[in-house]
């Protein structure tokens, strides 16, 4: 199989000028289609791998888009093995094994997360929709973390994290797309969270949980040598968040189960 990541700022810069314009229609002001105003792309897209690339299927309902961009940024792992396999192939088969036990056993409409990235770094699309919603800056509502999932954008990382670190493959790829997401949507490196802050879980699992701090740091410094424009920090204590549900004793053993990824507070399915 043989598969080119698509190529981003030519079409990302596309798709922006298309949503200033819708943006106009809505506001009723005098449709344009001149982006002369537009803030300038200092972040390329990462070279990822579409839907297409892994033969994803159908959602079984339409997922939901939102105007409002999401307002922060959840860091997962997967809970799946630390495989030495770092190639295409065994991305885009890990995209295509969570999507499959996400709506053949989770029961949902599609893969729940908006992103995946592979141990061997490479970037795939989640659920249908979230990379036009990133280009344009609104927000594909996943299925990843319980009462968060309207106002979140959650990105998979391949792997177990508990005792042991990611691959540099991985971590190149993580900042490479938190640096993108948060020029994508205007936000402050602080908003990059772990499911855990939300919900009861092991996940991101303590290790890549602790290097969170250390990838907000790599985030704004690709983003101040870019010269983009850092919004202020709007940074909550995670202790102020509420969890949800109660504390679980164990996380259930078994692949995929990475803790409450839906709660009542949420729109998705
Ligand atoms: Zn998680």
């Amino acid at each position: 199989m043989s598969h080119s990541p698509a190529s981003g700022p030519d079409r990302r810069t596309v798709f922006r000028g298309a949503a200033l314009t819708s943006g106009a229609a809505v506001l009723g002001g005098a449709f344009t289609v001149s982006t002369a105003h537009a803030d300038p792309v200092r972040i390329a897209e990462p070279a990822l791998y579409t839907r297409n690339d892994w033969n994803a299927r159908t959602p079984s309902s339409p997922v939901q888009v939102l105007a409002e961009p999401p307002t922060q940024i959840v860091v997962h792992h997967t809970a799946t093995p630390n495989t030495d396999d770092l190639s295409e192939d065994a991305a885009l088969a890990l995209s295509s094994s969570i999507q499959d036990f996400h709506m053949d056993t989770q029961g949902w409409i599609d893969a729940g997360q908006q992103l995946t990235i592979s141990r061997g770094g490479h970037i795939m699309e989640g659920r249908d929709r979230a990379l036009p919603a990133i280009r344009e800056g609104t927000q594909c509502v996943g299925t990843h973390v319980a009462n968060h999932n309207n106002t979140t954008i959650g990105i998979e990382n391949e792997g177990t994290y508990t005792d042991v670190e990611p691959t540099s493959e991985l971590i190149d790829a993580l900042v490479e797309t938190l640096a993108w997401l948060c020029e994508a949507y205007g936000l402050n490196p602080d908003a990059i969270v772990g499911h855990r802050d939300f919900n009861s879980t092991e996940c991101s699992g303590e290790v890549l949980y602790g290097m969170l701090p250390e990838l907000r740091e790599q985030t704004m410094s690709v983003l101040e040598a870019k010269g983009v424009q850092v919004p202020p920090s709007a940074r909550v204590d995670p202790a102020d968040a509420p969890t949800y549900p109660a504390v679980p004793d164990d996380e259930p053993d078994h692949a995929f189960y990475h803790g409450p990824v839906r709660g009542p507070d949420d729109i998705s399915r």
